[in-house]
């Protein structure tokens, strides 16, 4: 399953990496890397471009350590091992904005639900279909709102811990842009595993080009993006899953029943200006439903300044009115305004 995984994500990347390079004159620098459980490709153009990516690379194998929930010593295993914890600013930042997007999704982007990631299997990659009562006794323990913080120390209950997976990537792809912006470089393009991040524009003056996986694993991509200073972020049930006795199991579990969570979506993806909100978002929405996301988008959208395509289990794909003029597909698509 891990290996189809890999080779899916690699295709993903080399085809990303196509429509993000089109241009052959371009003296784009590059690099390529392993981390956060995934395969990540930088491009970069201007003159600092090799040493703003070099930075980059650093940055990210940085906030990797820190987020690590395998290193003993970080804040976050810190806090799940003995209930408390002094975070630095970093951390309760990402902190701050689970909890807006918890409180503003009604729970359904909630970082308490890693005891749940853990007893499926998505943690070990030892995949197993808990016991109906183990997931109602872990229930109990799940909810951001359990989390206390004063000043820079964070507090949980016993049996409530927390991982920062579903906000990780966005957050990485936004520190390694800005890294990226204080170089001054003249455009870049950053794929952390199909998350794409982008600012300013192709050595040839043209926008950068995002294709949108198809969740049923055709090599024809759902449509293409045109960007600029934008990240687009997927979250899709096709990205991490498990079969047991022919039933499919995902890896984005809904806060409320502790299963993977039933949703129409078969992808979501978010895009905006800023990586970390996009990257929570994306998760929720999918938590949330077509129609859910679709009232959301209609109360938040424009205030944070987010549109949507959403694909769902059936094939059809639906985008929201902002993206009208960027989004281009040889498929079938709806358009939904307020
Ligand atoms: P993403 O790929 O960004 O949608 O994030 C999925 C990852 O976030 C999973 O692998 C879990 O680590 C974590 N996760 C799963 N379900 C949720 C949820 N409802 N809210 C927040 N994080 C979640
Ligand atoms: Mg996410």
């Amino acid at each position: 399953m891990k290996e189809k995984r890999l080779v899916t994500i690699m295709l993903m990347l080399i085809t990303c990496i196509f429509l993000c390079s089109c241009d052959k004159k371009s003296q784009e620098s590059t690099r390529e890397l392993f981390a956060m459980d995934t395969f990540m490709v930088l491009k970069a153009h201007g003159e600092e471009s090799d040493a703003a990516l070099d930075e980059a690379v650093r940055e990210i194998r940085r906030i990797d350590q820190m987020l690590s929930i395998g290193i003993k010593e970080s804040e976050i295993s810190t806090l799940n091992n003995n209930g408390e914890a002094d975070f630095s600013e970093e951390s309760m930042y990402l902190l701050d904005t689970s909890r807006e997007v918890f409180n503003k999704t009604e729970g359904a982007f909630d970082i308490t639900v890693y005891p749940l990631m853990v007893e499926w299997g998505f943690v070990d990659q030892k995949y197993r279909v808990p016991e109906k009562g183990t997931i109602k006794k872990l229930l109990e323990n799940i909810g951001t709102d359990k989390i206390e913080t004063q000043e820079s120390n964070v507090k949980v209950p016993e049996g409530t811990k927390i991982d920062f997976g579903g906000i990780a990537k966005g957050y990485t792809s936004q520190k390694v842009i800005e890294i990226l912006e204080r170089h001054k470089v003249k455009g870049a393009i950053v794929s952390l595993g199909g998350n794409v991040q982008s600012c300013g524009v192709k050595a040839d003056g043209k926008k950068y080009k995002v294709g949108i996986e198809d969740p049923k694993g055709s090599e024809d991509y759902i449509g293409v993006l045109e960007i600029k200073d934008k990240v687009v972020i997927t979250s899709g049930s096709y990205e991490r899953y498990f079969k047991k006795d022919g039933k499919v199991y995902h890896h984005i579990i809904d806060p409320k029943t502790g299963y993977p969570a039933k949703s129409d979506i078969a992808s979501v993806t978010v895009v905006n200006e800023d990586g970390t909100t996009a990257d929570a978002m994306a998760t929720a929405l999918f938590v949330m439903g077509r129609e859910k996301a679709l009232e959301y988008w209609k109360k938040y959208g424009e205030k944070d300044e987010f549109e949507m395509v959403i694909v769902e289990n059936d094939g059809r794909i639906t985008i929201t009115e902002g993206l009208k003029e960027t989004f281009d597909s040889k498929r079938h698509f709806k358009v939904v305004g307020k």
